[in-house]
């Protein structure tokens, strides 16, 4: 089946040619191992050194700072909660956090340290008072996400970071910026100078699936998730130099990616009002939030969000439901219940995510194969 909307780029982007050209040349003439001395010596290191230079320059971080090259966010996630804590202290995160943050908060529990997770409002923000009596002399680590990949709201990390430096001198923070990434400015030297560890993943901005990384800040001390030599013996492992190399590409184009949001936003406002027009009661959720340009997460009360990606998908347009799927059944979703909606709202949620590649012929198809499905769903 031919992909003829491609409303899904919070899940994954399409990767850019360029990043599939560089990725292929690496593997084909620059194959050698990056950390042998025979490739140290003829340039196999080189993609590893652009693409943390290329990351480092977008968020804004400085030459002494570490960008460590992971697998992904998912791992960069884990590290962050295994690599910045010690038994018996205290994490502070959110309940709309990704799943790889929560799971990694579990099993830092069930070895002895406590967790709080902090609540959300209606509109998807944490309080921040709230969070502010979460805090204590012994928190270690308090993370929390830039933009959320269900509903695209964005929490205001610069003032949070600096209440939490105050309350919490002794804790590091932790942003998730998966999904903010080339999508809203990241500036690690200004408005988000207070955060210690930052977490991406390239295949979320047009870059290969497979790598991500870790920024940690200059002085920031972390314990390896993995051991071993590479990256200066942060992170065990041969290193992904084609990833590598594809990411420096996506990074590269990132910049010009922001310039292009103003855009992708008007498509995505167009495309909310068509869908509140089209369905007697729909809303969006986390709209009264500053939300990223590119997401709408949209509640269809009485429609079932698994049967209609479904019916879409089979003609070839992907959108997503609200929730994440577990071994073969749909709970609701995590984040939507932490902002108060009942489970069959929840369930009832479809996620609309665009991207700069994303055409208006796009949001027409979409709306015009939802328009006869929504009209029997309710
Ligand atoms: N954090 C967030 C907010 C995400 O959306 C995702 C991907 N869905 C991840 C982490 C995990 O990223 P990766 O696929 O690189 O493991």
């Amino acid at each position: 089946m031919m992909i003829r909307a491609y409303l899904d780029n919070n899940a994954t982007t399409r990767p850019y040619d360029a990043v599939l050209k560089a990725q292929l040349l690496v593997q084909q003439e620059l194959y050698l191992n990056a950390s042998s001395l025979a490739g140290e010596l003829l340039g196999a290191a080189r993609p590893l050194t652009e693409a943390r230079m290329a990351m480092l320059n977008l968020l804004g971080g400085d030459a002494e700072d570490r960008l460590v090259l992971t697998s992904g966010a998912s791992e960069a996630n884990a590290w962050a909660v295994f690599g910045a804590t010690s038994s018996g202290s205290h994490i502070v995160t959110t309940a709309v956090e990704h799943r790889s943050i929560l799971a990694a908060s579990e099993a830092a529990r069930a070895r002895g340290l406590t967790v709080d997770l902090v609540g959300v409002d209606a509109n998807g923000l944490i309080s921040p008072d709230t969070l502010a009596a979460s805090l204590r002399p012994d928190t270690q680590l308090v993370s929390i996400q830039l933009a959320n990949n269900e509903t695209g709201v964005i929490q205001p990390l610069g003032s949070l970071a600096a209440m939490i430096r105050e309350n919490a001198p002794g804790a590091l923070i932790h942003c998730d910026a998966t999904q903010a990434l080339a999508r809203i400015a990241i500036d690690l030297s200004d408005v988000l100078a207070e955060i210690d560890l930052l977490s991406f993943s390239a295949h979320k901005f047009h870059g290969p699936k497979g790598i991500g990384g870790l920024f940690i800040r200059d002085g920031v001390e972390l314990t390896p998730l993995i051991a071993g030599e590479q990256e200066g013996g942060l992170r065990g492992g041969t290193s992904n130099a084609p990833g590598a190399a594809g990411l420096a590409v996506a990074a590269r184009q990132a910049q010009a990616n922001l310039k292009a949001m103003a855009a992708v936003a008007e498509l995505r406002d167009e495309l909310e009002s068509r869908l509140l027009a089209l369905y007697p009661g729909a809303q969006i959720n986390g709209a009264g939030a500053p939300r990223l340009p590119n997401t709408s997460s949209v509640l269809f009360p009485g429609a079932l969000a698994e049967d209609l990606v479904e019916a879409l998908a089979l003609q070839g347009i992907c959108v997503a439901t609200g929730s994440a799927c577990t071994a073969g059944a749909t709970a609701p979703s995590h984040v939507l219940t932490a902002m108060g909606l009942a489970p069959a709202d929840a369930r009832a949620t479809l996620r609309f995510s665009l991207s700069v590649e994303t055409q208006h012929q796009e949001i027409d198809l979409t709306l015009a194969a939802l328009a006869p499905l929504l009209k029997f769903a309710g």
